[in-house]
């Protein structure tokens, strides 16, 4: 028989071999860690920019693509002192200053948050048309005509080999259009980026699938141009 002090020793050795079953404790692989970058809000619903730009399309591309550039930027600045007070901009200048296997990740990760936070302002429902004022003298002025631009524009878009970036800078007061290969952005070149499109597959393949030259041109059927003249205003004066 067994006796007392046996039944409780043995109930205490069940209870414990049913704690050990669970699994421990941690953070869910999939949680972001606490920052200090965020995910910033798209500033319009997913089908706004219906039928330009579809709804599935956008809502992958904000809450998935820009989500992972966000969480894989944090982890790669969470052991470097003094990354995670500055912003994203300061960081993407000063790539050269940061731990070689710090400065890979920043360009790749770093550059996807800061190139899509851009990226989402530039376009808005019913946008289009062409720029005004300031902005739209100085297109004149550097590449003839709107039209001008917007050919130069498209060819640099078009050309691009694999993913990345097409962009309308400021190089040294100047309007300029380049590509960037992956997520590499104009500002860690000294450039001051006016208007980008991104030409990677997951911006488009949805609705486009290979069709890139399709998808650019629908694509200057919503750009902010009101957002793209005032910050052209506010980086001449910096
Ligand atoms: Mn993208």
């Amino acid at each position: 028989m067994m006796t007392r002090r046996q039944a409780l020793k043995n109930a205490a050795l069940i209870v414990t071999a049913s704690l050990c079953s669970v699994p421990p404790l941690k953070a869910q692989p999939s949680a972001a860690p606490a920052g200090p970058f965020k995910l910033p809000p798209l500033p319009y619903p997913f089908d706004a920019l219906e039928p330009h730009i579809d709804a599935k399309t956008m809502e992958i591309h904000h809450d998935k693509h820009h989500a992972a550039y966000v969480t894989n930027l944090n982890k790669a600045i969470a052991d470097v002192p003094g990354a995670g007070t500055k912003s994203i901009e300061e960081l993407l200048k000063g790539l050269n200053s940061l731990p070689d296997k710090t400065r890979i990740a920043v360009r790749n990760q770093g550059g996807g948050h800061y190139n899509h936070s851009l990226f989402w302002q530039m376009m808005k429902k019913g946008g289009g048309g062409e720029p005004k004022g300031e902005l739209a003298q100085a297109i004149d002025k550097s590449f003839s005509s709107f039209s001008g631009f917007k050919d130069k524009f498209t060819e640099a878009a078009t050309k691009v080999f694999g993913s990345g970036w097409a962009w309308l800078v400021i190089d040294n007061k100047e309007l300029r259009i380049q590509s960037t290969p992956n997520q590499d952005s104009p500002v860690s070149d000294g450039f001051k980026p006016l208007l980008g499109l991104d030409v990677w597959e997951h911006a488009y393949y949805l609705k486009y699938q290979n069709r890139r030259p399709e998808y650019i041109a629908a694509w200057f059927n919503v750009v902010n141009w009101d957002f793209v003249a005032e910050s052209y205003q506010q980086q001449m004066k910096a």
